[in-house]
């Protein structure tokens, strides 16, 4: 792909999961440079570190609801910028909040004044506790705004109707990605979401702890196959959302087995109270990134969870 040769992009969010390998990719990708801006509120430099000796790229310690300046001109503004995880974000209900709405607005300001295109990360829980099947772009959702995941799904939406807003007044060039459940190296421990959870649980030889009764699905995207489909989105000209995610949908249940599986490894399957609001499915339909990206997820959840596993062994 021509599109990031010779190019400068900003990734808001750039020290977190996904942002620091999209960092990696566009460099790869030939970018000329590569500006991370984060305020390692759930991030870490850490996943910067085969980084930092690249003169191409620059991190910049910065929280993104405050304005952001840049140095000369920007051609893409990624903005990966929000807590992601449910334990995260009930954290940091306030900040979360904020994030993705001053943040974003900073971000399309920036973009804005640079003349630059913007890619905002949105995510599967717009639509909130889907009563559609698997989910389109064109449903709209299902979130009670009072709920305590409403915070992300919400400030996700407003950011959805921020961008749309700057794009219609401004004539902004802008891209959103509804992002659904994805996975990989790097994930935090601790940070609660499934996959580090039941991957550090095997590792430790714990028990596995479910939450209800594992019947609620989801539809896991090892975080290349996400990556791949940013820079695709990003150097198209489809404005309208577009689904990112792995269509192979598995019950919670079903997916402790699997990591089991993988590690070789881990305890009993123990049932643990279900969180207050937990969709009861989600499995994107990509139809639309099938069609206008030519993009669909090649790694499997088998391998995906291999590579993953090994990371996590690797830093023990
Ligand atoms: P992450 O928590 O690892 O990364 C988010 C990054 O944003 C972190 O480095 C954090 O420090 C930074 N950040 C948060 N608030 C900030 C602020 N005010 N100023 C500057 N930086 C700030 O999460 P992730 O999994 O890499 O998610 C990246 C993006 O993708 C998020 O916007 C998330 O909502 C979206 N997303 C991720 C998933 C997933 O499964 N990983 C699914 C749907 C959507
Ligand atoms: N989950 C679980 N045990 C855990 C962590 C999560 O059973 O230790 C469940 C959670 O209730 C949800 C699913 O796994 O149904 C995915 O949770 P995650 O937080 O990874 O993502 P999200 O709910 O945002 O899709």
């Amino acid at each position: 792909m021509n599109t990031y040769r010779g190019k400068r992009i900003v990734v808001l969010g750039g020290a977190g999961f996904v942002g620091s390998f999209l960092c990696e990719r566009l460099l790869r990708e030939g970018a000329e440079a590569v500006t991370a801006i984060d305020n390692l509120v759930t991030g870490n430099r850490r996943n910067l570190a085969e980084l930092e000796s690249d003169a191409r790229f620059d991190f910049v310690h910065h929280d993104i609801c405050n304005p952001i300046t840049v140095k000369g001109p920007v051609d893409y503004v990624f903005n990966l910028a929000s807590p992601a995880s449910p334990i995260d974000y009930a954290q940091l209900w306030l900040e979360t909040m904020r994030v993705g709405s001053e943040g974003t607005l900073r971000g399309l300001e920036l973009a804005e004044a640079k003349k630059a295109v913007f890619l905002q990360a949105s995510t599967s829980e717009i639509y909130g506790d889907p009563l559609e099947h698997p989910q389109r772009e064109s449903y709209s959702g299902n979130v009670d705004p009072t709920k305590p995941r409403s915070v992300y799904d919400e400030a996700k939406r407003y950011a959805e109707s921020l961008v749309s807003a700057f794009r219609r007044s401004r004539g902004l060039s802008t891209r959103i990605v509804r992002i659904f459940n994805t996975y990989g190296p790097r994930m935090r421990l601790e940070d609660g979401r499934v996959v580090p959870a039941f991957v550090g649980q095997a590792l430790r030889g714990e028990d596995f702890t479910l939450f209800g009764d594992g019947s609620q699905t989801r539809s896991f995207c090892f975080v290349d196959d996400l990556v791949d489909g940013l820079v695709r989105l990003a150097a198209s000209d489809v404005m309208d959302p577009v689904n990112i995610g792995n269509p192979d949908e598995r019950t919670i249940k079903s997916f402790a087995e699997a990591v089991r599986a993988a590690a070789g490894s881990g305890g009993a399957i123990v049932s643990r109270p279900l969180p207050e609001g937990d969709p009861k499915q989600r499995r994107p339909d990509i139809t639309r990134a099938r069609t206008l990206l030519g993009w669909e997820p090649k790694v499997p959840l088998d391998e995906g969870l291999r590579r993953t596993i090994a990371w996590f062994r690797a830093q023990r």
